[in-house]
């Protein structure tokens, strides 16, 4: 099928998407942010004031994401890149199971927890393959590595091509995200007027805005029936009964 007449799925995808994978997800009650406060591991100022407690910090995320594996979830999107459907995801994670699980586009917001970067020049990224960084390892200009991550007070360098792909989507798949950073959460904002728009997350009923409807599922149950649906129909639609 050519390119611009096959339907355009865009995924926007949350920490809730790898929560069935072990990754612990940032605002449950034993998420992240219970025992590491954001503004003591995850801002430009505490990377200032203790860098060894933010690398100390991203390395046990970089370890707990390489013992993990892609779900249901992630396998499911990876199995619907067919000749009949174009899927562009758009992850605010910095874990990398889409592409593990066979995904061939996706964006991350906010960087990659299995790179580094220079702390002068953001172009200058350099792959974990394994270990993780320590204070001294220097990038070619001379500066500290810092984790590839976008912290909290810092600009989302690759929003607006998001934005691009969100513009292109014949319908929007939203899934384990609290919609609760920004500017990632506003992306429903730039899908063309009409595209359906659909929230898998157990909490959908509380989180999703007007006019998008509502899946209250955990991500492996959900996403994967949503793409049988698609596939068994060959178009891209939110059926409001899929669990009924
Ligand atoms: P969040 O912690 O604010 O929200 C997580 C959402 O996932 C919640 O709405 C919760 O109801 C939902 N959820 C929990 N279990 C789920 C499941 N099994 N299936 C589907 N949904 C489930 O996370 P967020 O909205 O992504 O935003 C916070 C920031 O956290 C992002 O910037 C992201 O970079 C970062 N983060 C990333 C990872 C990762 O890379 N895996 C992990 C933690 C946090």
């Amino acid at each position: 099928m050519e390119e611009s007449r096959r339907p355009h799925l865009v995924v926007l995808s949350g920490a809730g998407i790898s929560a069935e994978s072990g990754i612990q997800t940032f605002r449950a009650s034993d998420g992240l942010w219970a025992d590491h406060p954001i503004e003591a591991v995850a801002t430009p100022e505490a990377w200032t004031r203790d860098p060894e407690r933010v690398l100390r910090f991203y390395d046990a995320r970089r370890d707990q994401v390489r013992r993990a594996r892609p779900n249901a979830a992630h396998r499911a999107l990876a199995a619907l890149e067919t000749p009949g459907f174009r899927v562009s995801i758009i992850t605010q994670n910095i874990d990398d199971l889409h592409e593990r699980a066979g995904s061939r586009d996706v964006l991350h917001l906010h960087g990659e927890i299995l790179q580094a970067r220079s702390s002068v020049d953001p172009r200058l990224r350099y792959p974990l393959r394994r270990g993780g960084i320590r204070l001294g390892d220097v990038c070619d200009k001379g500066s500290q590595l810092r984790p590839d991550v976008v912290w909290f007070g810092e600009s989302v360098p690759r929003f607006g091509e998001a934005c691009d792909i969100a513009a292109t989507a014949d319908l929007l798949l939203v899934v384990g995200t609290s919609l609760a950073v920004m500017p990632a959460a506003s992306l429903l904002e730039y899908v063309p007027l009409d595209t359906p728009c659909v929230l898998v997350d157990p909490e959908a009923h509380a989180l999703a805005p007007p006019g998008v409807v509502r899946l209250d599922r955990p991500a492996g149950e959900g996403v994967p029936a949503l793409v049988r649906h698609w596939r068994r129909e060959g178009r891209l639609w939110v059926p409001e009964t899929l669990f009924e």
